[in-house]
Protein backbone atom coordinates (compact mmCIF):
# COMPACT_ATOMS: atom_id res chain seq x y z
CA UNK A 1 0.00 0.00 0.00
CA UNK A 2 1.42 3.13 -1.45
CA UNK A 3 0.22 5.90 1.08
CA UNK A 4 3.00 8.37 0.57
CA UNK A 5 1.81 12.52 -0.67
CA UNK A 6 1.26 12.27 -4.20
CA UNK A 7 0.29 8.83 -4.68
CA UNK A 8 -2.58 9.66 -6.03
CA UNK A 9 -1.43 11.63 -8.65
CA UNK A 10 0.43 8.54 -9.69
CA UNK A 11 -2.00 6.50 -9.69
CA UNK A 12 -4.02 8.64 -11.88
CA UNK A 13 -1.98 7.94 -14.16
CA UNK A 14 -1.86 4.29 -13.85
CA UNK A 15 -5.24 2.27 -14.25
CA UNK A 16 -8.07 4.51 -12.07
CA UNK A 17 -8.72 2.21 -9.16
CA UNK A 18 -12.53 1.48 -8.18
CA UNK A 19 -14.02 0.62 -4.97
CA UNK A 20 -18.11 -1.17 -4.39
CA UNK A 21 -20.97 1.53 -3.76
CA UNK A 22 -24.25 1.64 -3.27
CA UNK A 23 -25.60 4.17 -5.59
CA UNK A 24 -28.35 5.97 -6.13
CA UNK A 25 -28.95 6.54 -9.84
CA UNK A 26 -32.92 7.73 -9.17
CA UNK A 27 -35.15 8.71 -7.07
CA UNK A 28 -37.27 5.85 -5.42
CA UNK A 29 -35.21 3.31 -7.34
CA UNK A 30 -33.52 0.24 -5.29
CA UNK A 31 -30.01 1.54 -4.66
CA UNK A 32 -27.27 -0.55 -6.85
CA UNK A 33 -24.26 -1.90 -6.16
CA UNK A 34 -21.40 -0.93 -8.41
CA UNK A 35 -18.17 -0.22 -9.20
CA UNK A 36 -17.11 3.37 -9.33
CA UNK A 37 -13.25 5.23 -9.00
CA UNK A 38 -12.40 5.51 -5.66
CA UNK A 39 -12.25 9.40 -5.09
CA UNK A 40 -9.09 11.52 -5.79
CA UNK A 41 -8.17 13.52 -3.12
CA UNK A 42 -7.90 17.26 -3.00
CA UNK A 43 -5.69 19.79 -0.95
CA UNK A 44 -6.94 19.08 3.03
CA UNK A 45 -8.73 15.94 2.12
CA UNK A 46 -8.61 12.36 3.56
CA UNK A 47 -9.65 9.14 2.00
CA UNK A 48 -11.43 6.68 4.39
CA UNK A 49 -11.64 3.09 4.36
CA UNK A 50 -15.16 2.69 5.68
CA UNK A 51 -15.76 0.11 8.08
CA UNK A 52 -19.21 1.03 9.26
CA UNK A 53 -21.79 3.40 7.92
CA UNK A 54 -25.79 3.91 9.66
CA UNK A 55 -28.62 3.94 7.96
CA UNK A 56 -30.51 7.35 9.17
CA UNK A 57 -33.72 8.07 7.95
CA UNK A 58 -32.40 10.43 6.25
CA UNK A 59 -30.61 8.60 3.88
CA UNK A 60 -34.61 7.10 2.87
CA UNK A 61 -35.14 11.05 2.26
CA UNK A 62 -32.38 11.28 -0.03
CA UNK A 63 -33.06 8.12 -1.83
CA UNK A 64 -36.69 8.92 -2.37
CA UNK A 65 -36.00 12.97 -3.40
CA UNK A 66 -38.43 14.14 -0.81
CA UNK A 67 -36.97 17.46 0.47
CA UNK A 68 -37.40 20.56 -1.78
CA UNK A 69 -33.29 20.73 -2.32
CA UNK A 70 -33.04 17.43 -3.85
CA UNK A 71 -29.57 15.57 -3.38
CA UNK A 72 -27.11 14.90 -6.44
CA UNK A 73 -27.72 11.85 -8.65
CA UNK A 74 -25.94 10.01 -9.02
CA UNK A 75 -24.96 9.64 -5.29
CA UNK A 76 -23.55 7.11 -2.29
CA UNK A 77 -25.87 8.06 0.13
CA UNK A 78 -25.04 7.27 3.95
CA UNK A 79 -23.66 10.20 6.69
CA UNK A 80 -22.54 8.13 9.75
CA UNK A 81 -19.64 6.90 7.79
CA UNK A 82 -16.67 5.92 10.29
CA UNK A 83 -13.57 4.44 8.98
CA UNK A 84 -9.39 4.46 9.04
CA UNK A 85 -7.95 6.71 7.36
CA UNK A 86 -6.25 5.47 4.00
CA UNK A 87 -4.42 8.34 2.69
CA UNK A 88 -3.96 12.21 3.67
CA UNK A 89 -3.24 14.71 1.15
CA UNK A 90 -1.11 17.92 1.16
CA UNK A 91 -2.25 20.22 3.92
CA UNK A 92 -3.44 17.75 6.41
CA UNK A 93 -1.92 18.15 9.70
CA UNK A 94 -4.11 17.55 12.04
CA UNK A 95 -5.31 13.89 11.07
CA UNK A 96 -2.70 10.84 9.88
CA UNK A 97 -3.01 7.66 8.18
CA UNK A 98 -4.76 4.92 10.63
CA UNK A 99 -6.80 7.50 12.56
CA UNK A 100 -10.21 6.53 13.00
CA UNK A 101 -12.61 9.02 11.72
CA UNK A 102 -16.21 9.51 11.44
CA UNK A 103 -17.56 11.36 8.12
CA UNK A 104 -20.64 13.59 9.48
CA UNK A 105 -23.17 15.23 7.74
CA UNK A 106 -22.04 18.36 8.07
CA UNK A 107 -19.31 17.36 5.56
CA UNK A 108 -18.34 21.20 5.01
CA UNK A 109 -19.08 24.58 5.42
CA UNK A 110 -17.53 28.03 4.18
CA UNK A 111 -15.72 28.61 7.14
CA UNK A 112 -16.37 32.75 6.33
CA UNK A 113 -19.75 33.70 7.07
CA UNK A 114 -21.68 34.69 10.05
CA UNK A 115 -23.00 31.49 11.33
CA UNK A 116 -19.34 29.45 10.71
CA UNK A 117 -17.58 32.46 12.15
CA UNK A 118 -19.70 32.38 15.38
CA UNK A 119 -19.49 28.22 15.62
CA UNK A 120 -23.02 27.60 14.05
CA UNK A 121 -21.74 26.22 10.83
CA UNK A 122 -24.69 23.96 10.92
CA UNK A 123 -26.43 27.23 9.71
CA UNK A 124 -24.07 27.97 6.95
CA UNK A 125 -25.82 28.38 3.37
CA UNK A 126 -23.22 27.07 1.77
CA UNK A 127 -22.22 23.63 3.85
CA UNK A 128 -22.18 20.31 2.08
CA UNK A 129 -24.32 17.27 3.34
CA UNK A 130 -22.83 13.95 3.51
CA UNK A 131 -24.49 11.45 1.48
CA UNK A 132 -26.46 13.77 -0.10
CA UNK A 133 -25.04 16.94 -1.89
CA UNK A 134 -21.40 14.63 -1.82
CA UNK A 135 -20.64 11.20 -1.85
CA UNK A 136 -21.00 9.26 1.49
CA UNK A 137 -20.27 5.91 3.18
CA UNK A 138 -22.07 3.64 1.26
CA UNK A 139 -19.15 2.65 -0.07
CA UNK A 140 -15.82 0.57 0.46
CA UNK A 141 -14.17 4.34 0.67
CA UNK A 142 -15.07 8.17 1.49
CA UNK A 143 -13.09 11.23 1.08
CA UNK A 144 -13.96 13.72 3.37
CA UNK A 145 -12.42 17.45 4.41
CA UNK A 146 -9.72 16.55 7.42
CA UNK A 147 -11.10 20.16 8.90
CA UNK A 148 -14.30 18.49 9.45
CA UNK A 149 -13.93 14.64 10.00
CA UNK A 150 -14.87 13.47 14.00
CA UNK A 151 -11.58 11.35 15.34
CA UNK A 152 -13.31 8.19 17.10
CA UNK A 153 -11.53 8.05 20.39
CA UNK A 154 -9.25 5.02 21.43
CA UNK A 155 -11.72 2.77 23.94
CA UNK A 156 -14.56 3.85 21.62
CA UNK A 157 -15.64 1.05 18.97
CA UNK A 158 -16.31 1.74 16.03
CA UNK A 159 -19.84 0.33 16.60
CA UNK A 160 -20.85 2.15 19.39
CA UNK A 161 -19.33 5.51 17.71
CA UNK A 162 -22.75 5.12 15.90
CA UNK A 163 -24.59 5.84 18.83
CA UNK A 164 -23.00 9.56 19.38
CA UNK A 165 -23.21 10.00 15.27
CA UNK A 166 -26.60 10.29 14.61
CA UNK A 167 -27.23 13.97 14.43
CA UNK A 168 -29.79 14.82 11.36
ZN1 LIG B 1 -20.47 29.51 6.29
ZN1 LIG C 1 -28.76 10.82 10.46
Amino acid sequence: MNVKQGASTVNAKQQVKTMKAAVVNEFNQKLEIKEVPIPDLEYGEILVKIKACGVCHTDLHAVHGDWPVKPKLPLIPGHEGVGIIEKVAEGVTSLKVGDRVGIPWLYSACGDCEYCLTGRETLCLDQLNAGYSVDGGYAEYCKAPAKYVVKVPEGLTLRRYHRFSVQV
